[in-house]
Order: structure tokens, then sequence, then C-alpha cells
């Protein structure tokens, strides 16, 4: 099994990458999905069967407790609730690697890296960046799955000097790792443990609302290089493999995102943007009125319009209407109307959320587009049905400095001739924020739920 383990690590290793690659569209998600089931059982088996591996009875105790809650987790979770689950698993990648460092610093024969008090220089470098970055993903997920479950502010805290306070604290960290590779003090280790803890916090806490997308993704690879760090200690190829597959498709992601919300990829990996400009934000909407419509109205209008786009956000999410959605766009695609949809990089609560929810409609992928695809389109479209959308349409966003999402791209609605809002209510979407489209002269507001709205305009249509 010694030497079969390698194979078997490499080509588990190459079913990550398939899987990644998979993942990268809809349209081979499965087929991705598929391989990465197939490789990690694969990696599990192998690692089980390995003659190391002297008892099993703790193993499959924690396989039952873990596999359990995360089988009872995966199955109730409502998919708007993604992104906290997201952020909660990463945080125990975090802690796993805490404990693996802790493990291997105070029993280092176990781990053939030398004896305590001589342990080897590298290892102690590995160890210790492993700790660091266990612990700062570990708090700091904690922190992103409470401003996503509600449970903490999602406004920035932010106090003067943030930056440089933070700034020195890193510099602390590395002079820690120094002390500890040179004097091998356990005060050290737990020194740079704490030190991390409390950085996690601190980076997370200034990070307003609508900029937590990037901070999901920016924590999902982080815990991949925690991983690989692990990997490091236990001199396991695959770990070190799978973990820097993890942070490197996680920083790509955040990369492709800061570009999507026109942030600066440096000041998310340092940890505190948004906060300068948090603390403007509401539009001045004077006593301007909303158009309030009905269900008639918008088929009505959409009917016998020649273009419609539709914009999904978050919204249709919670209401579950994407099969109303489909069947609506199909009777108007019958009357002869053209029907596109289009996607903003950050729409619904995860990246990808709008995709994954359309596609289970089976929505055409060739009528999907992204927002920098269709954004010109607007100005040439009669109707545009936003569906439960609010910041990402805000143009507060292109015209408003003191405006938390001052900067991100937003989908230009309003160039439409007429924009459909389809909300419960006039109020502020994730960011907080007021949306001046709301009382546009070529905004019709539908305050229903997006699912009973869509349903209604259905039966409008087929009548
Ligand atoms: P928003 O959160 O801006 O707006 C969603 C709107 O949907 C709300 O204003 C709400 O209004 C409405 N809504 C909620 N439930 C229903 C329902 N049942 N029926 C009809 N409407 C409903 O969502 P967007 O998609 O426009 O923007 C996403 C925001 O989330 C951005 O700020 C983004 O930064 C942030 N974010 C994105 C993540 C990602 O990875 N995509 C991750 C974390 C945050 P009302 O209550 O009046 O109905």
């Amino acid at each position: 099994m010694e030497t079969l383990a390698p194979l078997a690590y490499l080509i588990a290793s190459i079913c990550f990458i398939m899987a990644l690659r998979g993942l990268s569209s809809p349209v081979t998600a499965r087929q991705g999905l598929t391989y990465g089931i197939s490789g990690m059982t694969l990696a599990i088996v192998v690692t089980l069967l390995t003659p190391t591996v002297s008892s099993y009875g703790l193993i499959i105790l924690g396989i039952a407790i873990g596999g359990s809650i995360g089988t009872i987790l995966a199955k109730k979770i409502a998919m708007t609730d993604l992104p906290q689950l997201v952020a909660a698993f990463h945080s125990l990648v975090g802690l796993a690697a805490v404990c693996v460092a802790a493990s291997a610093f105070f029993n280092p024969s176990a781990f053939g890296i030398g004896e305590i008090g001589d342990i080897k220089t590298v290892s102690l470098i590995e160890m210790s960046i492993g700790t660091a970055v266990g612990a700062l993903t570990f708090t700091g997920s904690l922190i992103a799955w409470g401003k996503l479950q509600g449970v903490v502010s999602g406004k920035p805290i932010t106090f003067g000097g943030q930056h440089a306070f933070n700034a020195a604290l890193g510099v602390l960290l590395v002079v820690l790792i120094i002390m500890l590779c040179i004097t091998q003090a356990p005060i050290y280790f737990w020194a740079i443990t704490f030190l991390a803890l409390a950085l996690g916090i601190l980076m997370i806490i200034p990070i307003g609302g609508a900029d937590m997308p990037v901070i999901v993704s920016m924590l999902n690879s982080y815990s991949g290089w925690a991983a690989a760090g692990i990997g490091f200690t236990l001199h396991n190829n695959l770990l070190i493999i799978t973990g820097a597959l993890v942070g490197a498709s996680g920083a790509i992601l955040s990369y492709i995102m800061c570009k999507g919300m026109n942030r600066s990829f440096i000041s998310v990996l340092l940890g505190g943007f948004g906060g300068e400009q948090a603390a403007g934000g509401a539009a001045d909407m004077g006593d301007r009125q909303a158009k309030i419509g009905s269900a008639e109205d918008a088929a009505y209008i959409m009917k016998n319009a020649s273009s419609v786009i539709i914009v999904p956000g978050y919204g249709m999410a919670v209401a579950q209407a994407q099969h109303a959605l489909r069947e609506m766009a199909d009777l108007l695609k019958k009357e002869g109307v053209k029907v596109t949809y289009a996607i903003h990089p950050v729409a619904g609560r995860m990246p990808g959320h709008m995709n994954v929810l359309l596609a289970e409609a089976n929505v055409p992928y060739e009528d999907v587009f992204e927002l920098e695809d269709i954004n010109r389109d607007f100005s040439q479209t009669d109707v545009v049905y936003v569906i439960g959308a609010n910041d990402i349409t805000n143009p507060s966003a292109k015209t408003d400095s003191s405006s938390p999402i001052y900067g991100m791209p937003v989908l230009d609605v309003e160039k439409a001739q007429t924009v459909l809002f389809i909300k419960r209510s006039l109020g502020s979407g994730y960011a907080g924020i007021d949306n001046p489209l709301f009382y546009a002269d070529n905004t019709m507001m539908l305050l229903a739920d997006a699912k009973k709205m869509t349903e209604d305009i259905v039966k409008s249509l087929e009548h």
C-alpha cells in the first residue's frame, strides 16, 4: 500500500483538478462534482489503508460525528444560507490547521520532525505559518459567518489608524515566527496563535455588507493555504496539492470578484476596505412617490414589448421564483418577445448563485448574459424585469461617492424604457442603502413576494 499510495494520491489530485475544471461551467458542473467526490473517496480510503494508521476507533467515531452533522446540515440548509455555511466550514479548516500545528509542535517525534526543543527549522516555519493562517482563518470566518447570519452587525466597525494598527500586528507576527524558530519556546507558539486569532477578527470587522462576497472567497483561499501548510507538517503531498488548489482557485475567484466589484485586490488581501466610505449612502428621496403596479399591468407591458431583460437577485432565491420565472419567459417568447437574463457577478449571496437557480429551472444557457456582455443592451430594451434584486441595480454606485457601494459596477437597468421592480417593500438590500430607482419616472414597483407576483403575471399572460 505504501508504494501504491503516492500513485493513488496523484490520481486523486488529478480528479480534483478535473473537478475544478468541471465546476467552471454550469454545463459541466455535475461532471465536475463526480470527479471531486471520486477523488475524495479515493484519498480517504487510501489514507485509511496506509500502515501508519494503527487504530480505527477514533477515526470512525470522527467520521460518524462529522459526517452526520455535515449530512444533516447539507439536507436542511436553504440555498440562500449557503454562504454562511461555507464561512462556517472555512473556520473549521482553520481550526484543524491550528490543532495539527500544535500537536506537531508538542509531539514532534510522532511527525518525524525532531524532538521537543530540537525541531527542524523548516518544520518550525511550516507549522508557525500553518497555525498563523489557520487561526486567522478561524476567527475571520467566524466573524464573516456572524455578519452573513445577521448575528454580528453587517455595518463596518472602524477606528482611526486601523490599517496601520493591522500592519503593525502583521509585522509583530513575523517577528514572533522568527523568535519561535530561534528559541523553540512554547510561549512564542501560543503568542503567534493568539495574535493571529485577534488579527482575523480585526481584518474582517471593517468590511462593509456589500463587500462580504469578496471576503468569503478570500477566506476560502486562506483555508486552502492553511490546509497546504498542514500538508507540509504531515508530509502529505495530497493535502499540499489540494490545499494549494483551494488556495489558488479561491485567490483567483477573489481577484475576479474584486474586478467585478471594482475593488483593489491588495486591500482585500490585507483586510480593510469599504470602511472609509461606509458612513454615507442613504439617498435623499425627498417626498418623491413610487409608482405601484399590479400583475396585470406588468403582463400587459411585457406582452406588448419587443425585448425584456430579466435581472434576478437575492429575492428570487428567497422566493424560489426561478421556475415561475422560466414559465413567464416561455409565455413571453411565444408572444414573440425577445427574453434574456442579465447576471451581476455578486447577485444573490454567493458567486454563481443566480446561474445555479436558473440552471435548476432549465433556463437555456444561451439566454443568460454576464454584466459586461449585456450592460450596453439596456438602452435598446423595452422592459427590464428586476426580480428580487436591489444593490446590483443601484445607480448610487455610479453617482454618490459617499455610498458604500460607490465604484461597484451595476446593471444599467434605468436606461431601459420601463423598469419593473418586483420586491415586497421599498426597503433596502444587503448593503442597507436606499435605491433611487424605485422613484424614477420609468419605474413601476410590483410590491409582492417574487414567486407570487411572477405566478400572477403568468396567469394574466395565459388569459
Ligand atoms: P440585495 O440584497 O441587494 O436585494 C435583494 C432584495 O430582494 C431586497 O431588497 C428584498 O427587498 C428583496 N426580497 C427579499 N425577499 C424577497 C421575496 N421573497 N420576494 C421578493 N423580493 C424579495 O440583493 P442583490 O442580489 O441585488 O445584491 C446582492 C447583495 O448581496 C450585494 O450587496 C452583494 O455585495 C451582497 N452579497 C453577495 C454575495 C455573493 O457572493 N453574491 C455574498 C454576500 C453578500 P424586500 O425586503 O423589500 O422584499
